[in-house]
């Protein structure tokens, strides 16, 4: 079954699920990023070395081939295959133009020269006026070494001479030279790898100077300056790796790694500046694959993690709303609360069921209308939301009552709580610029701490239902506890339900009968029908302790019909007897008013002891006034119509409005007994009896004071015009038999 817990529980598990894979795809992306890093930072200089190496294969290719034509031209001189003069004259003249060679020549060393251009010219050369690079090229070949001379310029080319030792009968007898234009070793520094790779290489000398380099540079012509501040730290630079060295430069802030090869003649370098995103090796393309691959896994877990909660949460609201909680309020519904209470670990501390109800929310109802009542339950359940901590929870339970689960450390805690919960709904009316004053009561059941596993949530709905029923009828914000005592008196009740029936047809309920006095005349003009029930081990119970049980299960009906026949039949017995007949008033409950029968039953009893309705007096309560007057009112004018007299018990212990007066017809009203008490509290108290009674005369309402105990009390009524007095300075409530011998014969 679907409920908040569960959902959140799942919204948990997803969360930390996904937060698991987000961990686990960040960790491994790293770690991949890491790793593949690494390779790519090894491959990459790998790659570098390799792409060095293929240029210093190509340069060390071109001077060997220039160094084996010359040889081998050195051989052909030596064989004697043609004489030195052919060779001079005939070979050497078209030699240079099936070679790279600009210039080749010949130096005996007995200082004979000879030099021959690719233009078939055969110049003469001196020795001396050669320059000192191919002079000392040349030396070395007459000492039998093969030699490549430094760059010099000729002609305004920059060139370089070879110069290989040729032989007489074993003894070097001269050098074979061959002068090339640098031109042909361009060439190589710019043209591409087998990969199809061009980077932009350098050819440097011993001391770091540029001899040659690739046109393009990235470094806006400051190669040469970084170069020669690698070179600077040489040391360094020849501590790296065998084949190729590496040096890390700086150039404005940034690090640049400086890759070095040496060509292995006259201690010339290739020299290579990686600068950033020149060469790319390929698993380099490889990691950024990998980190889209990841970056886009990422993404797709996000899309979908998102749109399950966001299903997830509108879900929760349209579904569970539906099933689960209160469409007006949206708390929980009373079987969601119970789900949810049960899956509760109340262990904490004490915990309590509360339940809140209105006063007269009928009336709310029926004076300012549905819409103004459903926004009261609305704010009120808004209210008991924001006071809930954790673990606790609130439901609507009626119509007009809330349930709450809370948790405090004690009852004083918890009163606390719920008097400032209570406070907050009675500002209600304020926000809702209402003057009507709302007011509740709460029943309360409790439970210790951990007392039980399963929490027997029935069981405590019961007794803080109980608890509520406990509070009377009032007007009053008020709180109730459930108390074993109470739990007494509910199987007493038990008891009482148990046997009322019966006792209704033994006769247990007895008519008491408590005389009215008029206080003009000092006469008794009627009395109070007052039902006991004598048990029949003689003990006497009170209505206050069944009545409202009575009430609330309807037997009431059959009592207090059951009171009418008694009344009736008492007065029958007086007329029979010939005494005087003095009318009674019997109290009658509301739930009488909404039979259809009523009034026919009661005719229909007084019929049958032949007694005039006027003689009876139905006492209605004020309460009712509220809840439906229109029902009220028609059954009210059909029972004067035949004669009964109506009178309001207890006006002025509730919401009596004046209205009561031109509303309803009526003969007569009873002062509450409250009035008198309070009368010597102040001047107000007594001016509004009077003023009450005032109108009541006016009206021509007969008026009646309870409870009169004192001579002063009755001194004060006969001064404000009272009609009628009853209580205990005339007589309690005393049984048929006294009352007659009394106050009768
Ligand atoms: P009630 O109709 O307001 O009746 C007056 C109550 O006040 C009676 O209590 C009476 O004994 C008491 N009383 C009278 N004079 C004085 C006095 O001077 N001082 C004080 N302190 N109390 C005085 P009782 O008989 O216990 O009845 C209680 C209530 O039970 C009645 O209040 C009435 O609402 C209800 N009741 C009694 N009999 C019946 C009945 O047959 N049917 C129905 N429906 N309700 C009944
Ligand atoms: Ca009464
Ligand atoms: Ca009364």
């Amino acid at each position: 079954m679907l409920n908040d817990r569960k959902i959140k529980k799942k919204l948990v598990r997803y969360t930390i699920f996904f937060v698991i894979i987000s961990t686990i795809l960040v960790i491994s992306a790293l770690c991949v990023v890491y790793v593949s890093r690494k390779a790519e930072n090894n491959s990459h200089v790998a790659y570098v070395n390799a792409i060095l190496g293929e240029y210093k294969l190509h340069f060390s290719e071109k001077i060997q081939s220039d160094f084996n034509t010359l040889i081998a031209v050195s051989d052909m001189i030596e064989q004697d295959y043609i004489s030195k003069e052919d060779i001079i004259n005939d070979v050497l003249t078209y030699f240079p133009i099936h070679s790279e060679f600009n210039k080749i020549g010949y130096y005996s060393t007995d200082a004979e020269y000879k030099i021959i251009t690719g233009e078939k010219s055969n110049i003469k050369y001196e020795f001396s006026n050669r320059p000192e690079e191919e002079k000392q090229t040349i030396r070395s070949a007459w000492q039998g070494e093969k030699a490549v001379s430094e760059i010099y310029i000729e002609d305004g080319k920059e060139m370089i001479c070879y110069a290989v030792p040729t032989y007489e009968d074993n003894n070097i007898d001269g050098a074979l030279t061959a002068n090339i234009c640098l031109d042909k070793f361009v060439n190589i520094i710019n043209s591409q790898t087998l990969d199809g790779i061009k980077v932009n290489i350098a050819w440097v000398n011993r001391d770091g100077d540029i001899i040659k380099s690739s046109e393009e540079d990235v470094f806006e012509g400051k190669r040469a300056y970084i170069i020669e501040s690698a070179w600077s730290n040489k040391a360094d630079f020849y501590s790296t790796s065998p084949a190729v060295k590496k040096i890390d430069v700086v150039l404005d802030k940034n690090t640049y790694p400086l890759y070095r090869i040496e060509i292995g003649q006259n201690d010339w370098s290739l020299v290579y500046i990686d600068s950033a995103g020149e060469v790319t090796s390929p698993v380099y393309s490889a990691i950024v694959m990998l980190i889209v691959i990841f970056g886009f896994l990422m993404i797709f877990c996000l899309i979908v993690m998102s749109y399950t909660f966001r299903y997830i949460k509108r879900d929760k609201k349209t579904i569970l709303s539906l099933a689960d909680y209160d469409q007006l309020t949206q708390v929980y519904n009373i079987g969601e609360f119970i789900n949810q209470v049960q899956e509760l670990d109340c262990n904490s501390a004490d915990y309590y069921i509360v339940i809140l109800n209105f006063r007269h929310f009928q009336y709310i109802n029926n004076i300012f209308g549905r819409t103004i009542a459903d926004k009261i339950l609305v704010e009120t359940a808004n209210i008991l939301m924001s006071n809930l901590s954790e673990d606790e929870l609130v439901c609507r339970y009626r119509s007009d009552e809330f349930c709450m689960l809370l948790q405090a450390k004690d009852k004083q805690t918890l009163e606390k709580r719920i008097l400032n919960i209570i406070n907050n709904i009675s500002n209600i009316s304020a926000k809702l610029q209402n003057e009507y004053n709302i007011k509740v009561y709460c029943g309360i059941s409790i439970r210790q701490a951990g007392s039980q596993k399963a929490l027997p949530i029935s069981d405590m709905l019961n007794e803080a239902e109980f608890a509520l029923k406990t509070i009377k009828q009032g007007y009053e914000n008020e709180i109730a506890f459930y108390a074993s005592s109470v739990k007494e008196k509910k199987i007493f009740q038990n008891e009482i339900e148990n046997c009322m029936e019966q006792a209704l047809e033994n006769n247990e309920f007895k008519l008491f009968l408590q005389p009215k006095k008029n206080l003009s005349t000092n006469e008794i003009i009627g009395a109070e029908a007052l039902v006991r029930w004598i048990r029949p081990d003689g003990k006497m119970i009170f209505p206050n302790d069944f009545i409202p049980l009575f009430e609330s299960n309807g037997f009431c009906v059959s009592l207090d019909l059951y009171m009418v026949e008694k009344v009736c039949a008492l007065q029958r017995k007086w007329l029979e007897q010939g005494k005087k007949i003095i009318p009674i008033s019997i109290n009658q409950s509301k739930l009488l008013f909404y039979r259809k029968d009523y009034i026919k039953k009661l005719c229909n009893i007084t019929e049958k002891y032949g007694i005039d309705n006027k003689y009876i007096v139905l006492e209605i309560l004020e309460g009712l006034v509220a809840e439906n007057i229109e029902t009220l009112n028609n059954t009210i004018i059909a029972l004067r119509e035949k004669g009964f007299q109506i009178s309001m018990d207890d006006f002025g212990s509730g919401y009596s409005s004046l209205n009561t007066f031109t509303n309803i017809e009526l003969d007569e009203i009873k002062l509450d007994k409250e009035f008198l008490r309070s009368i010597h509290t102040g001047k107000k108290q007594k001016q509004m009896m009077e003023n009450i009674i005032s109108i009541a005369n006016g009206f021509g309402i007969r008026t009646v004071t309870e409870g009169v105990e004192t001579q002063t009390q009755e001194a004060f009524l006969k001064s404000i015009n009272c009609d009628y007095a009853q209580g205990y300075l005339y007589s309690k409530p005393i049984s048929a038999d006294e009352f007659e011998s009394k106050y009768i014969n």
